[in-house]
């Protein structure tokens, strides 16, 4: 089942968290709490989510001899409040459609998988997907994207490589409202080594899409790489500025044991968390359950 294989995918996060919180004694006084809180932090789940924690223990339970396993439920719990807030999966609701999803990352975080897993999950509740090659730049972007709309069994609207982006999701706008495509998804480029002409590119893209449609686009998606670490994190800094975010997709959160830095993009910037990318297939997308989330990982 999926919830097995997102144990399984956790499991190396789950272990360093378990094997952080392991030192940490069972008395919850003032230097167990410090014990507590360092252990939080390195593992991956970031100062502020990592003090928030240690308060909401210590509110609850000062002084109190708890035993390892309460600890981790409880820390479990805490993380859990810390996510539920966040938890929104990316729903097809614009009215008229097309919904027009642009996704945002820098290259290699998984931006185009995401995408084809994105057209896989609409076309199985039966929404009409078009997916659009709004990155020019990269000679094999386009071609990548083509094969996985063949997989996931979509359209692609695509250009010559070089070619304008804005000018690709004009025509693919047009394309998606005359065949009755519910949902368009974007794909643009992640050069984030060039920060002007990507903030350019991206602002052009959003000018033409507003002409066509007020509301467009209606989501932007920011695909982070959770092998990243903290520095997924500051990638949320550079891509508000360059191009607004709506919401985030965190993938690639099997085989690496820094899954807590969902907790703490959770903590820190409070934007929702549509999805999570547990694999390297087209199924391997997961909404983001919270709950689940919090009790594989401590
Ligand atoms: P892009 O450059 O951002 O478009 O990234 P790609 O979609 O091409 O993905 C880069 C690499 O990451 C590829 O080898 C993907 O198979 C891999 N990848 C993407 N998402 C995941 C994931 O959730 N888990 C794992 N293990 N690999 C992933």
């Amino acid at each position: 089942s999926w919830s097995e294989r997102l144990f399984s995918g956790f499991r190396k996060t789950s272990e360093r968290i378990g094997s952080n919180l392991t030192g940490v004694a069972t008395r919850l006084d003032d230097a167990t709490l410090d014990d507590l809180e360092d252990a939080l932090i390195i593992s991956d789940l970031g100062p502020a989510a990592a003090a928030r924690i240690r308060q909401k223990l210590s509110d609850k339970s000062f002084g109190l001899e708890i035993t390892q396993q309460e600890l981790k439920e409880a820390v479990a719990e805490e993380i859990a409040e810390i996510l539920r807030p966040v938890a929104k999966p990316l729903e097809i609701t614009a009215f008229p459609r097309p919904q027009v999803i642009l996704v945002i990352g820098v290259n290699g975080s998984g931006k185009t998988t995401t995408i084809a897993k994105l057209a896989h999950l609409f076309t199985e509740d039966d929404y009409g997907v078009l997916l659009a090659a709004g990155d020019t730049f990269r000679a094999a972007a386009i071609g990548q994207l083509a094969t996985w709309a063949e997989r996931a069994g979509v359209d692609l609207v695509r250009g010559p490589e070089g070619g304008d982006p804005a000018s690709i999701v004009f025509d693919a706008v047009k394309q998606a409202t005359d065949t009755g495509i519910d949902a368009l998804i974007v794909d643009t480029a992640g050069r984030l080594q060039n920060k002007k002409e990507l903030m350019e590119e991206l602002a052009k893209i959003r000018r033409v899409l507003g002409k066509l449609n007020e509301e467009a686009p209606h989501d932007v998606v920011l695909v982070l790489d959770a092998t990243n670490g903290q520095n997924a994190l500051s990638q949320i800094d550079v891509f508000k500025e360059v191009a607004g975010v709506t919401g985030l997709i965190m993938t690639k959160l099997d085989g690496t044991a820094r899954g807590g830095v969902l907790v703490a993009a959770a903590e820190q910037y409070g934007l929702p968390i549509h999805a999570i990318g547990v694999g390297e297939k087209m199924e391997d997308l997961r909404p983001f359950d919270p709950d689940l989330v919090a009790r594989v990982i401590a």
